[in-house]
C-alpha cells in the first residue's frame, strides 16, 4: 500500500454516460462543480454523449465554453451505457477514476467520501445504495433472484447493492481497459478484477428529469448477458442431462430385459422402443454438452482476458513484462529503476 503522500491524485477524472439528459444536465454540473471548488479537487470531467437523441451535446458544448476541464465525447449512436463508460474510461488520464450517472442519481458530494477512502489506500471505492425503495417490488425481487443465480454460477461473485457509481485507482482502470470483450456487463467486470475494495452507503434520489433507459426488456437482456459472459454453466449443464437420461435408460433397459425373462413380453415392441429412444437422445445430450465444454473453452480463449492482474510488485522488476501487470505498475517500476 502506497504512502498517505504519495495517494494525493493529481488529477481524478470523472466519467458521466449521458443519454437524452439535456434537462439534467444544468442542475448537475451546478452541483458537481461548486463540490469540486468547495474541495480543491483538481479534476477533469468526462461526458459521453451515448448518441442522445435530444439537445444533450450541444448543452454539452455550451457548458465546455465556460468550463476548461471539460472532456466531451460524442459517440455516433446508442451504444448503451456500459460500452459509453468504456468509452470514457480510454480518454481518461487521471491517478483516480470515478464513474457516475449524469441524472443526480448519484450526489456529487459522496465522490468526496469516496476519495477520503482512496487516500488510505483502497483501490476501489464503490456507492451502495442505502435503500432500495424506488424500485418496484417485483423489480427488487428479480434482481434478487439474479444475483442469487449468478453468484452460485460465477467463480466472481458480484455485491447485489454496488451499481456504477465508484471511484477506481488508476491500475484498476488499466486492468478494466485491458478486458476489450463485447459483451460488457460492468458488474462481473469490475468484480473479476479484483482489488482492495470498500463501499460506501449514498441516498438515491428520485430521478428529477426524463426517464429510466433501462425498461424491464433491456435489464433482462443485460441479466442474460451478464450470465453468459460470467460462466460457462449452461453450456455444460446438457453433459449432466445426457448422463442422466443414459442411466435411465441402461436402468431401464435392464429392468425390462429381467422382467421379460421372468414374465414374458406383454406389449411386444414397448420395451424396445422406450429405452433405445432414451438411450440415443441421452447420448446425443451428452455429446451436445461435450461439444459445450470445448465452446465454453473456446469462449473463455476468445475472450482474451489477462491471465491475472498484479496489485503490487516488491523488490524485483519481472523479466518479462508483458504479462498480466497493470500498466501503472509497469511506470511506477521503470520510474524506480
Ligand atoms: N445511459 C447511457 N446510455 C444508455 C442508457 C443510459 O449513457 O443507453 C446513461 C444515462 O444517461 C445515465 C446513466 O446511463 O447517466 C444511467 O441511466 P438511467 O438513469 O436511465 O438508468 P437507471 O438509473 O435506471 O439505472
Ligand atoms: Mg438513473
Amino acid at each position: 500500500m502506497k504512502s498517505r503522500e504519495e495517494r494525493e491524485p493529481a488529477l481524478l477524472s470523472i466519467i458521466i454516460p449521458m443519454f437524452n439528459e439535456e434537462a439534467s444536465i444544468d442542475g448537475l454540473f451546478g452541483r458537481l462543480l461548486a463540490t469540486l471548488d468547495t474541495h480543491g479537487v483538481n479534476a477533469e470531467i468526462i461526458c459521453v454523449n451515448d448518441g442522445s437523441a435530444d439537445n444533450t451535446w450541444d448543452r454539452l458544448v455550451a457548458w465546455r465554453a465556460k468550463v476548461d476541464n471539460l472532456i466531451l465525447v460524442d459517440l455516433s449512436r446508442n451504444f448503451g451505457k456500459e460500452i459509453a463508460v468504456t468509452a470514457g474510461l480510454d480518454v481518461a488520464e487521471g491517478n483516480a477514476v470515478v464513474i457516475m450517472d449524469g441524472d443526480l442519481q448519484h450526489p456529487p458530494e459522496t465522490i468526496i467520501e469516496f476519495m477520503k477512502l482512496w487516500r488510505v489506500g483502497f483501490d476501489i471505492v464503490y456507492g451502495v445504495r442505502s435503500d432500495r425503495e424506488h424500485d418496484g417490488f417485483l423489480r427488487s425481487c428479480l434482481s434478487n433472484m439474479f444475483y442469487r443465480v449468478f453468484n452460485s454460477l460465477s467463480k466472481t461473485p458480484i455485491t447485489p447493492d454496488a451499481g456504477d457509481f465508484r471511484l477506481m485507482d488508476r491500475k484498476v482502470v488499466d486492468a478494466i481497459r485491458r478486458m476489450r470483450e463485447r459483451a460488457r456487463f460492468m458488474k462481473g467486470i469490475y468484480s473479476w478484477v479484483g482489488f482492495k475494495s470498500v463501499s460506501v452507503e449514498f441516498d438515491v434520489e428520485e430521478r428529477r428529469h426524463g426517464k429510466s433507459s433501462f425498461s424491464p426488456v433491456r435489464l433482462l437482456a443485460l441479466a442474460f448477458d451478464g450470465l453468459l459472459s460470467f460462466s460457462t454453466a449452461p453450456l455444460k449443464a446438457a453433459v449432466l442431462f445426457g448422463a442422466f437420461f443414459a442411466l435411465f435408460a441402461i436402468s431401464l433397459g435392464m429392468f425390462y430385459m429381467f422382467r421379460t425373462l421372468l414374465l414374458g413380453v406383454d406389449v411386444p415392441g414397448y420395451a424396445s422402443i422406450i429405452v433405445s429412444t432414451l438411450a440415443l437422445s441421452g447420448l446425443i445430450l451428452l455429446q451436445l454438452g461435450i461439444m459445450g465444454l470445448y465452446l465454453g473453452r473456446i469462449y473463455e480463449e476468445v475472450k482474451a482476458r489477462p491471465l491475472y492482474l498484479v496489485r503490487d510488485i516488491v523488490g524485483k522488476a519481472p523479466s518479462d513484462g508483458s504479462a498480466g501487470i497493470a500498466a501503472s505498475t509497469m511506470r511506477q517500476i521503470k520510474s524506480l529503476v
